[in-house]
Protein backbone atom coordinates (compact mmCIF):
# COMPACT_ATOMS: atom_id res chain seq x y z
CA UNK A 1 0.00 0.00 0.00
CA UNK A 2 1.25 3.61 -0.67
CA UNK A 3 1.93 6.09 1.98
CA UNK A 4 2.13 8.81 0.48
CA UNK A 5 5.57 9.44 1.36
CA UNK A 6 4.44 9.30 5.08
CA UNK A 7 6.08 6.55 7.51
CA UNK A 8 2.09 5.18 8.56
CA UNK A 9 -0.79 5.13 6.17
CA UNK A 10 -3.28 7.71 7.42
CA UNK A 11 -7.34 8.21 8.24
CA UNK A 12 -9.10 10.87 8.39
CA UNK A 13 -12.49 10.88 9.93
CA UNK A 14 -15.00 13.08 12.38
CA UNK A 15 -18.10 13.85 13.59
CA UNK A 16 -20.10 17.16 13.95
CA UNK A 17 -20.67 19.01 17.39
CA UNK A 18 -24.47 19.17 17.01
CA UNK A 19 -25.00 16.93 19.73
CA UNK A 20 -23.63 13.75 21.96
CA UNK A 21 -22.93 10.50 20.10
CA UNK A 22 -24.83 7.63 19.72
CA UNK A 23 -25.26 4.23 18.91
CA UNK A 24 -25.51 4.82 14.93
CA UNK A 25 -21.88 6.66 15.12
CA UNK A 26 -20.65 3.62 17.09
CA UNK A 27 -21.94 0.77 14.42
CA UNK A 28 -21.19 2.87 11.27
CA UNK A 29 -17.71 4.78 11.71
CA UNK A 30 -16.18 4.44 15.36
CA UNK A 31 -15.93 0.70 15.62
CA UNK A 32 -13.47 1.19 12.76
CA UNK A 33 -12.00 3.97 14.45
CA UNK A 34 -11.06 1.45 17.33
CA UNK A 35 -10.05 -1.16 14.80
CA UNK A 36 -7.80 0.63 13.12
CA UNK A 37 -5.95 3.02 15.57
CA UNK A 38 -2.83 0.94 15.28
CA UNK A 39 -1.65 0.35 12.07
CA UNK A 40 -2.51 4.30 11.14
CA UNK A 41 -1.54 7.59 11.83
CA UNK A 42 -5.51 8.62 12.85
CA UNK A 43 -6.81 12.15 12.62
CA UNK A 44 -10.26 12.38 14.29
CA UNK A 45 -11.90 16.04 13.34
CA UNK A 46 -14.43 17.54 15.40
CA UNK A 47 -15.96 19.59 13.14
CA UNK A 48 -17.13 22.51 14.93
CA UNK A 49 -17.01 25.20 12.37
CA UNK A 50 -19.48 23.05 10.59
CA UNK A 51 -21.82 22.97 13.40
CA UNK A 52 -22.94 26.69 12.68
CA UNK A 53 -23.88 25.77 9.52
CA UNK A 54 -27.33 24.84 11.36
CA UNK A 55 -26.89 26.51 14.54
CA UNK A 56 -25.15 30.05 14.41
CA UNK A 57 -27.22 30.97 16.72
CA UNK A 58 -26.54 28.56 19.43
CA UNK A 59 -22.43 28.71 19.99
CA UNK A 60 -23.00 28.09 23.78
CA UNK A 61 -24.41 24.60 22.71
CA UNK A 62 -21.66 23.76 20.05
CA UNK A 63 -19.26 24.86 22.96
CA UNK A 64 -21.00 22.25 25.31
CA UNK A 65 -21.20 19.20 22.08
CA UNK A 66 -17.45 19.85 21.20
CA UNK A 67 -16.95 18.71 25.24
CA UNK A 68 -19.29 15.72 24.93
CA UNK A 69 -18.11 14.95 21.70
CA UNK A 70 -14.64 14.78 23.14
CA UNK A 71 -15.37 13.08 26.45
CA UNK A 72 -17.58 10.11 24.23
CA UNK A 73 -14.36 9.95 22.14
CA UNK A 74 -12.25 9.04 25.30
CA UNK A 75 -14.82 6.65 26.76
CA UNK A 76 -15.45 4.39 23.93
CA UNK A 77 -11.81 4.03 23.73
CA UNK A 78 -10.17 6.36 21.44
CA UNK A 79 -6.78 6.69 22.63
CA UNK A 80 -5.11 10.26 22.38
CA UNK A 81 -1.35 8.74 22.83
CA UNK A 82 -2.15 6.94 19.31
CA UNK A 83 -4.83 9.06 17.80
CA UNK A 84 -4.49 13.52 17.21
CA UNK A 85 -8.18 14.47 18.44
CA UNK A 86 -8.76 17.59 16.45
CA UNK A 87 -10.53 20.60 16.67
CA UNK A 88 -11.21 22.28 13.30
CA UNK A 89 -11.15 25.89 14.28
CA UNK A 90 -8.08 25.01 15.41
CA UNK A 91 -6.58 24.07 12.07
CA UNK A 92 -6.49 26.92 9.52
CA UNK A 93 -5.14 26.20 6.53
CA UNK A 94 -8.44 23.83 6.47
CA UNK A 95 -10.13 27.12 5.20
CA UNK A 96 -7.61 28.19 2.88
CA UNK A 97 -7.97 24.79 1.06
CA UNK A 98 -11.79 25.04 1.15
CA UNK A 99 -11.74 28.19 -0.63
CA UNK A 100 -9.46 26.63 -3.50
CA UNK A 101 -11.22 23.79 -3.94
CA UNK A 102 -14.35 25.40 -4.13
CA UNK A 103 -13.24 26.36 -7.46
CA UNK A 104 -12.97 22.80 -8.37
CA UNK A 105 -16.68 21.79 -8.38
CA UNK A 106 -19.53 23.35 -10.27
CA UNK A 107 -21.51 25.16 -8.05
CA UNK A 108 -24.98 22.47 -9.45
CA UNK A 109 -22.84 19.93 -8.34
CA UNK A 110 -22.56 20.69 -5.03
CA UNK A 111 -26.19 20.97 -4.44
CA UNK A 112 -27.08 18.15 -6.13
CA UNK A 113 -25.14 15.77 -3.65
CA UNK A 114 -28.15 14.13 -2.17
CA UNK A 115 -26.28 13.66 1.20
CA UNK A 116 -27.20 17.70 1.48
CA UNK A 117 -30.54 17.26 0.18
CA UNK A 118 -31.37 14.54 2.52
CA UNK A 119 -30.54 16.31 5.63
CA UNK A 120 -32.21 19.90 3.67
CA UNK A 121 -35.27 17.70 4.02
CA UNK A 122 -35.14 15.69 7.14
CA UNK A 123 -33.74 19.24 9.37
CA UNK A 124 -36.33 20.98 7.98
CA UNK A 125 -34.62 23.85 6.36
CA UNK A 126 -36.83 24.71 3.97
CA UNK A 127 -34.81 27.18 1.75
CA UNK A 128 -33.70 29.39 4.53
CA UNK A 129 -30.49 27.90 4.90
CA UNK A 130 -27.38 29.73 5.30
CA UNK A 131 -25.02 29.90 2.15
CA UNK A 132 -22.85 28.43 4.51
CA UNK A 133 -24.67 25.22 4.35
CA UNK A 134 -23.68 23.50 1.41
CA UNK A 135 -19.85 25.21 1.87
CA UNK A 136 -19.59 22.58 4.12
CA UNK A 137 -19.79 20.10 1.49
CA UNK A 138 -17.01 21.44 0.08
CA UNK A 139 -15.12 22.18 3.34
CA UNK A 140 -15.61 18.49 4.07
CA UNK A 141 -13.25 17.94 1.11
CA UNK A 142 -10.87 20.20 2.67
CA UNK A 143 -11.16 18.59 6.31
CA UNK A 144 -10.21 15.28 4.86
CA UNK A 145 -7.51 16.58 1.75
CA UNK A 146 -5.76 18.66 4.60
CA UNK A 147 -4.59 15.64 6.03
CA UNK A 148 -3.75 13.80 2.77
CA UNK A 149 -5.35 10.17 4.06
CA UNK A 150 -5.81 7.03 2.19
CA UNK A 151 -8.73 6.10 4.46
CA UNK A 152 -11.91 7.59 5.94
CA UNK A 153 -14.06 5.50 7.81
CA UNK A 154 -17.83 6.68 7.53
CA UNK A 155 -21.33 5.84 7.66
CA UNK A 156 -23.54 5.60 4.42
CA UNK A 157 -24.23 9.23 4.25
CA UNK A 158 -21.06 9.80 4.12
CA UNK A 159 -20.68 8.16 0.15
CA UNK A 160 -21.60 11.40 -1.99
CA UNK A 161 -19.27 13.79 -0.01
CA UNK A 162 -16.58 11.74 0.01
CA UNK A 163 -17.30 11.50 -3.49
CA UNK A 164 -17.01 15.17 -4.38
CA UNK A 165 -13.63 14.39 -2.01
CA UNK A 166 -12.38 11.93 -4.67
CA UNK A 167 -13.56 14.10 -7.89
CA UNK A 168 -11.24 17.14 -6.13
CA UNK A 169 -8.26 15.41 -5.53
CA UNK A 170 -8.27 14.23 -8.93
CA UNK A 171 -9.15 17.56 -10.61
CA UNK A 172 -6.30 19.26 -8.09
CA UNK A 173 -3.87 16.49 -9.07
CA UNK A 174 -4.31 16.71 -12.60
CA UNK A 175 -4.46 20.37 -13.03
CA UNK A 176 -2.04 21.22 -10.54
CA UNK A 177 0.76 17.94 -10.53
CA UNK A 178 0.29 17.48 -14.04
CA UNK A 179 -1.86 13.87 -13.62
CA UNK A 180 -2.86 12.42 -16.74
CA UNK A 181 -6.62 11.82 -16.58
CA UNK A 182 -6.85 8.30 -17.58
CA UNK A 183 -4.48 7.51 -14.53
CA UNK A 184 -6.10 5.11 -12.21
CA UNK A 185 -7.39 6.33 -8.84
CA UNK A 186 -4.90 4.19 -6.96
CA UNK A 187 -2.15 5.35 -8.79
CA UNK A 188 -2.28 9.10 -8.51
CA UNK A 189 0.54 9.58 -5.88
CA UNK A 190 2.95 7.74 -7.85
CA UNK A 191 2.28 9.77 -10.64
CA UNK A 192 2.56 12.92 -9.08
CA UNK A 193 -0.33 13.67 -7.40
CA UNK A 194 -0.36 15.60 -4.33
CA UNK A 195 -3.67 14.39 -2.97
CA UNK A 196 -4.87 10.91 -2.32
CA UNK A 197 -8.31 9.43 -3.58
CA UNK A 198 -9.06 8.39 -0.56
CA UNK A 199 -11.17 4.95 0.13
CA UNK A 200 -14.39 4.88 2.50
CA UNK A 201 -14.84 2.33 4.69
CA UNK A 202 -18.15 1.54 5.49
CA UNK A 203 -19.14 0.20 9.35
CA UNK A 204 -20.55 -2.84 10.01
CA UNK A 205 -23.73 -1.63 10.07
CA UNK A 206 -23.94 1.56 7.36
CA UNK A 207 -27.28 3.51 8.31
CA UNK A 208 -28.73 2.74 11.65
CA UNK A 209 -32.44 3.39 11.48
CA UNK A 210 -33.55 5.39 14.56
CA UNK A 211 -36.07 4.83 17.45
CA UNK A 212 -38.67 6.91 15.87
CA UNK A 213 -41.42 6.46 13.46
CA UNK A 214 -41.05 6.39 9.74
CA UNK A 215 -41.36 9.61 7.33
CA UNK A 216 -45.12 9.68 6.74
CA UNK A 217 -44.25 10.88 3.02
CA UNK A 218 -41.89 8.23 2.01
CA UNK A 219 -42.57 5.54 4.60
CA UNK A 220 -38.53 5.21 5.40
CA UNK A 221 -37.35 4.77 8.35
CA UNK A 222 -35.14 8.20 9.82
CA UNK A 223 -31.23 7.80 9.81
CA UNK A 224 -30.77 7.85 13.64
CA UNK A 225 -29.07 11.15 13.69
CA UNK A 226 -28.30 13.43 16.88
CA UNK A 227 -30.39 16.68 15.43
CA UNK A 228 -33.37 14.17 14.98
CA UNK A 229 -34.47 13.18 18.66
CA UNK A 230 -34.43 10.20 17.02
CA UNK A 231 -31.23 8.78 19.11
CA UNK A 232 -29.87 6.20 21.67
CA UNK A 233 -26.93 8.11 23.26
CA UNK A 234 -23.47 6.52 24.51
CA UNK A 235 -24.09 8.87 27.63
CA UNK A 236 -27.74 7.54 27.76
CA UNK A 237 -28.27 6.16 31.43
CA UNK A 238 -29.78 2.92 32.07
CA UNK A 239 -32.98 4.19 32.97
CA UNK A 240 -32.84 6.78 30.07
CA UNK A 241 -32.11 3.62 27.18
CA UNK A 242 -34.89 1.34 29.19
CA UNK A 243 -37.47 4.36 28.38
CA UNK A 244 -36.14 4.91 25.29
CA UNK A 245 -36.48 1.32 24.41
CA UNK A 246 -39.90 0.34 25.96
CA UNK A 247 -41.12 3.27 23.66
CA UNK A 248 -39.52 2.56 20.29
CA UNK A 249 -41.15 2.23 16.87
CA UNK A 250 -41.50 -1.37 16.48
CA UNK A 251 -44.02 -3.60 14.04
CA UNK A 252 -46.89 -1.01 13.24
CA UNK A 253 -49.15 -4.12 11.82
CA UNK A 254 -48.91 -5.97 14.83
CA UNK A 255 -51.88 -5.48 17.48
CA UNK A 256 -51.67 -8.07 19.58
CA UNK A 257 -48.67 -10.34 21.22
CA UNK A 258 -50.34 -13.33 19.12
CA UNK A 259 -49.95 -11.42 15.68
CA UNK A 260 -47.48 -12.86 13.38
CA UNK A 261 -44.94 -9.97 13.33
CA UNK A 262 -42.25 -8.54 11.08
CA UNK A 263 -38.58 -9.17 12.03
CA UNK A 264 -37.23 -7.49 8.73
CA UNK A 265 -37.46 -3.47 9.00
CA UNK A 266 -38.17 -3.65 12.50
CA UNK A 267 -35.88 -1.07 14.29
CA UNK A 268 -36.13 -3.38 17.92
CA UNK A 269 -34.43 -6.14 15.95
CA UNK A 270 -31.79 -4.44 13.57
CA UNK A 271 -30.66 -3.28 16.90
CA UNK A 272 -30.94 -6.64 18.29
CA UNK A 273 -28.79 -8.00 15.47
CA UNK A 274 -26.01 -4.91 16.05
CA UNK A 275 -25.47 -4.90 20.08
CA UNK A 276 -26.75 -7.90 21.41
CA UNK A 277 -24.43 -10.51 21.52
CA UNK A 278 -26.36 -13.30 22.33
CA UNK A 279 -27.16 -15.07 18.79
CA UNK A 280 -29.08 -17.93 20.45
CA UNK A 281 -31.39 -15.34 21.77
CA UNK A 282 -31.93 -13.23 19.18
CA UNK A 283 -32.74 -16.18 16.43
CA UNK A 284 -35.19 -17.85 19.61
CA UNK A 285 -36.91 -14.17 19.55
CA UNK A 286 -36.93 -13.81 15.83
CA UNK A 287 -38.90 -17.18 15.37
CA UNK A 288 -41.27 -16.53 18.07
CA UNK A 289 -42.07 -12.83 17.14
CA UNK A 290 -43.14 -13.95 13.25
CA UNK A 291 -45.15 -16.78 15.10
CA UNK A 292 -46.80 -14.54 17.22
CA UNK A 293 -45.35 -15.89 20.37
CA UNK A 294 -43.51 -13.11 21.94
CA UNK A 295 -44.82 -9.87 23.45
CA UNK A 296 -43.23 -6.77 21.99
CA UNK A 297 -42.32 -6.36 26.01
CA UNK A 298 -40.15 -9.05 26.17
CA UNK A 299 -37.98 -8.86 23.07
CA UNK A 300 -37.62 -5.33 23.93
CA UNK A 301 -36.77 -6.01 27.71
CA UNK A 302 -33.98 -8.07 26.53
CA UNK A 303 -32.69 -4.99 24.04
CA UNK A 304 -32.68 -3.19 27.01
CA UNK A 305 -30.22 -5.63 28.59
CA UNK A 306 -27.87 -5.86 25.83
CA UNK A 307 -27.39 -2.32 25.70
CA UNK A 308 -27.15 -1.47 29.07
CA UNK A 309 -24.39 -4.06 29.15
CA UNK A 310 -22.85 -2.51 26.00
CA UNK A 311 -23.20 0.51 27.03
CA UNK A 312 -22.02 0.20 30.62
CA UNK A 313 -17.81 0.13 30.27
CA UNK A 314 -18.57 3.21 28.57
CA UNK A 315 -20.25 4.68 31.00
CA UNK A 316 -17.31 3.64 33.47
CA UNK A 317 -14.91 5.40 31.30
CA UNK A 318 -16.61 8.66 31.32
CA UNK A 319 -17.10 8.61 35.18
CA UNK A 320 -13.55 8.25 35.60
CA UNK A 321 -12.45 11.32 33.04
CA UNK A 322 -15.17 13.20 34.68
CA UNK A 323 -12.71 13.06 37.41
CA UNK A 324 -10.11 14.55 35.73
CA UNK A 325 -10.62 18.12 34.81
CA UNK A 326 -8.11 19.59 32.24
CA UNK A 327 -6.95 16.78 30.71
CA UNK A 328 -9.75 16.70 27.51
CA UNK A 329 -8.16 20.50 27.23
CA UNK A 330 -4.70 18.88 27.19
CA UNK A 331 -5.47 16.11 24.79
CA UNK A 332 -7.48 18.45 22.19
CA UNK A 333 -4.70 21.19 22.28
CA UNK A 334 -2.10 18.68 21.27
CA UNK A 335 -4.21 16.97 18.55
CA UNK A 336 -4.70 20.20 17.24
CA UNK A 337 -0.88 21.41 17.31
CA UNK A 338 -0.02 17.99 15.68
CA UNK A 339 -2.83 18.37 12.88
CA UNK A 340 -2.42 22.34 12.44
CA UNK A 341 0.99 21.22 11.61
CA UNK A 342 0.32 18.57 9.06
CA UNK A 343 -2.12 20.78 7.26
CA UNK A 344 -0.18 23.59 7.12
CA UNK A 345 2.42 21.60 5.41
CA UNK A 346 -0.49 20.00 2.91
CA UNK A 347 -1.29 24.02 1.87
CA UNK A 348 2.04 24.62 1.24
CA UNK A 349 2.65 22.02 -0.86
CA UNK A 350 -0.73 22.75 -2.67
CA UNK A 351 0.29 26.64 -2.51
CA UNK A 352 3.19 25.05 -4.50
CA UNK A 353 1.90 23.22 -6.97
CA UNK A 354 -0.86 26.03 -7.80
CA UNK A 355 2.08 28.56 -8.60
CA UNK A 356 0.92 30.35 -5.03
CA UNK A 357 4.73 30.32 -3.78
CA UNK A 358 5.57 33.85 -4.06
CA UNK A 359 8.54 34.60 -1.87
CA UNK A 360 10.72 31.19 -1.88
CA UNK A 361 13.62 32.89 -0.62
CA UNK A 362 11.85 34.63 2.46
CA UNK A 363 9.80 31.27 3.30
CA UNK A 364 13.39 29.97 3.49
CA UNK A 365 14.78 32.44 5.97
CA UNK A 366 11.36 32.06 7.75
CA UNK A 367 11.50 28.05 7.79
CA UNK A 368 15.21 28.21 8.99
CA UNK A 369 14.70 30.57 12.40
CA UNK A 370 11.62 27.87 13.18
P1 LIG B 1 -26.23 15.45 12.38
O1 LIG B 1 -27.66 15.06 12.55
O2 LIG B 1 -25.86 16.70 13.09
O3 LIG B 1 -25.79 15.43 10.94
P2 LIG B 1 -25.23 12.82 12.70
O4 LIG B 1 -25.90 11.99 13.73
O5 LIG B 1 -25.56 12.59 11.25
O6 LIG B 1 -25.44 14.31 13.12
P3 LIG B 1 -22.44 13.22 12.05
O7 LIG B 1 -21.54 13.94 12.97
O8 LIG B 1 -22.98 13.96 10.86
O9 LIG B 1 -23.67 12.65 12.90
O10 LIG B 1 -21.76 11.87 11.54
C1 LIG B 1 -20.56 11.36 12.11
C2 LIG B 1 -20.24 9.99 11.54
O11 LIG B 1 -21.17 9.01 11.99
C3 LIG B 1 -20.32 9.92 9.99
O12 LIG B 1 -19.31 9.05 9.56
C4 LIG B 1 -21.66 9.34 9.74
O13 LIG B 1 -21.73 8.66 8.49
C5 LIG B 1 -21.79 8.36 10.89
N1 LIG B 1 -23.20 8.17 11.23
C6 LIG B 1 -24.04 9.13 11.67
N2 LIG B 1 -25.26 8.62 11.88
C7 LIG B 1 -25.18 7.29 11.57
C8 LIG B 1 -26.11 6.20 11.58
N3 LIG B 1 -27.37 6.41 11.97
N4 LIG B 1 -25.69 4.98 11.20
C9 LIG B 1 -24.41 4.76 10.81
N5 LIG B 1 -23.47 5.74 10.78
C10 LIG B 1 -23.86 6.99 11.15
MG1 LIG C 1 -24.73 14.01 9.77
Amino acid sequence: MSTNGLSKPRILTGDTPTGRLHIGHYVGSIENRLALQDQYECYFLIANKHAFTTRADKPDDIRQSVIDIATDWLAVGIDPNKSAMVLQSEVPAIDELTFFFAMLLPFNRVMRNPTLAQEIKDKDLGDKYPFGFPLYAVGQCADILAFRPLLVPVGEDQIPHLEMTREVARRFNQLYCGVNPHVEDKDHLAKGGLFPVIEPKLGRIRRLVGTGAPNPETGQLYKMSKSLNNAIFLSDDADVVTKKVMSMYTDPTRLRATDPGHVRGNPVFTYHDAFNPNHEEVQDLKSRYTKGKVGDVEVKQKLVVALNTFLEPIRQRRAELEAQPGYLEDVLAEGSRKARAEARETLRLAKDAMGLNYFPKARARVESLV
